[in-house]
């Protein structure tokens, strides 16, 4: 399904809840979405502090990934970039907003599909979806909007490698003030996935996936082109600046 751009979406506040995690209290606050006669979703957003009516406040609009932060999968960074993000939330107030939007919007058994023609055929996770007939990207973000307004956050700072996604949440009217850089250490298994990230999808990874190098040895044992500055501390060198973020996601 894809959406036209003037979609606005309708999306209602459900309820608030004070969530005990193990990494302390979270404000998880439940919504419903529509749009465009799709089936509706539930939108959640993950709140630390009172971050009401404030400008430049840090946000993640992190899409579900299944099979890395359920099943643990090392195919892809969404786990950890979750996990980062919830950390930096907590320390300088500001929310994730989780949306159902599994594989880029094409579902978790497309998706699971599409990782079968990547084990059988090679393909990257570009080529994987086109061969089966799929969009590279069907993501679509008014829930995001609509959530800002309603709780009056007059601008983000917005948590993320994807320019599609700044660029698309500024079509939507929301107010960037900023780019955080969500950066995680790649592992053997993650590498090609984030190389298409930045290769075909141009994402802000700076060559982080290069990590690992593809007999699997990294850039400290192994002297391969490119993993100069490969190591932990990725965000300072990440376009257009903000605060430095990293994980070590070993
Ligand atoms: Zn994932």
């Amino acid at each position: 399904m894809s959406f036209d751009e003037f979609s606005t979406g309708d999306t209602r506040f459900v309820a608030e809840t004070k969530l005990p995690t193990d990494r302390g209290f979270y404000r998880v606050r439940g919504y419903r979405h529509s749009v465009d006669g799709a089936p509706p979703t539930e939108p959640v957003a993950i709140v630390y502090g009172e971050i009401e009516g404030r400008e430049s406040v840090p946000v993640r609009v992190h899409d579900a990934c299944f099979t890395s932060e359920v099943l643990g999968s090392l195919k892809c960074d969404c786990k950890q970039q979750l996990q980062l993000a919830m950390e930096y939330v907590q320390e300088h107030d500001g929310m994730v907003i989780y949306l159902h939007q599994e594989g880029r919007g094409i579902g978790l058994a497309n998706k699971l599909a599409a990782y079968q023609l990547q084990d059988e055929k090679g393909l990257d996770t570009v080529d994987a979806n086109r061969a089966l007939g799929l969009p590279d990207d069907t993501r679509e973000y008014t829930a995001v909007a609509n959530i800002l307004e309603g709780m009056g956050i007059k601008s983000i700072r917005l948590m993320t490698n994807n320019p599609r996604k700044v660029a698309t949440l500024e079509r939507l009217g929301v107010k960037i003030d900023g780019r955080i850089p969500c950066i995680v250490q790649a592992n053997l298994f993650n590498q090609g996935y984030l190389e298409a990230k930045e290769g075909r999808m141009k994402h802000y990874l700076d060559g982080s996936w290069c990590y690992w190098d593809h007999s699997g040895s990294t850039f400290d044992e192994a002297d391969a082109g490119g993993g100069e500055d490969a190591g932990v501390d990725k965000a300072e060198s990440a376009p257009e600046g903000g605060d430095d973020v990293t994980v070590d996601a070993q």
